[in-house]
C-alpha cells in the first residue's frame, strides 16, 4: 500500500520550521500533501492562494511532495486523499498537549489512520507562524525564518 501522509496546517505563513518537517519525513512516505486547513471564520492573514503558491515555490523539485486545502476535519480530508498517516511537527510540552488530544480524537474515530510527530529541530523551536506574520505585518524582515526562495516583496497580502 501506498504510504500517504498529509501534514495539515495553518501554514499562514509557511516557515522553515515546517519545511524542516517535510524534508526530514520525505524518506518515511511515498507522497505528503501539505493540506492547507480552511477556517472560514478566519480567513488568515495572507490568501489561500498565496499559501499554495508558496508552498509549491518551496517543493517545485520535489516530486513526492503536492499542496492543497481543504475544510473539513482532517480525518475525512484524509479518507478522500487515502492517506494513512497525519504528519505534525513538536516544538515544545504545550505542542504536546495540544497535538496528544487531537491524535487520540482522531484515532479513536478513524483507527487506521497513523499520527506521526517530528521534533523540531533545536534552533526552529521558536519559529512560529504567529511571530513571523507580525514581523512582516510591521514591515520588518523575516527573510532568515522563511524558506530558501521565499521573497516577500513578491508575495499578495490580503489583509494588510
Ligand atoms: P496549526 O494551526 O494546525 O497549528 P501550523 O501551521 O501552525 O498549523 O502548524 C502546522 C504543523 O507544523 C503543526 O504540527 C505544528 O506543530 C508544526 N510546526 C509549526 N511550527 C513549527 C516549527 N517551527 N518547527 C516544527 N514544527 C512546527
Amino acid at each position: 500500500m501506498k504510504r500517504i501522509a498529509i501534514f495539515p496546517g495553518s501554514f499562514d505563513p509557511f516557515t522553515i520550521g515546517h519545511e524542516s518537517i517535510v524534508r526530514r519525513s520525505i524518506n518515511f512516505f511515498d507522497e505528503i500533501i501539505i493540506a492547507i486547513g480552511l477556517n472560514t471564520n478566519k480567513p488568515g492573514f495572507f490568501s489561500i492562494d498565496t499559501r499554495v503558491k508558496w508552498i509549491e515555490k518551496v517543493f517545485e523539485n520535489e516530486p513526492k511532495v503536492r499542496v492543497d486545502h481543504y475544510s473539513k476535519l482532517t480525518v475525512d480530508y484524509c479518507k478522500d486523499v487515502n492517506a494513512n498517516y497525519i504528519l505534525r511537527g513538536l516544538r515544545t510540552s504545550s505542542d504536546f498537549e495540544y497535538e496528544r488530544s487531537i491524535a487520540q480524537v482522531n484515532k479513536q474515530m478513524h483507527p487506521e489512520i497513523e499520527t506521526v510527530f517530528l521534533l523540531t529541530l533545536p534552533e526552529h523551536t521558536p519559529v512560529t507562524s504567529s511571530i513571523v506574520r507580525d514581523i512582516i505585518r510591521h514591515g520588518g524582515d523575516a527573510s532568515e525564518f522563511l524558506p530558501n526562495g521565499i521573497c516577500i516583496d513578491d508575495i499578495e497580502f490580503q489583509n494588510n
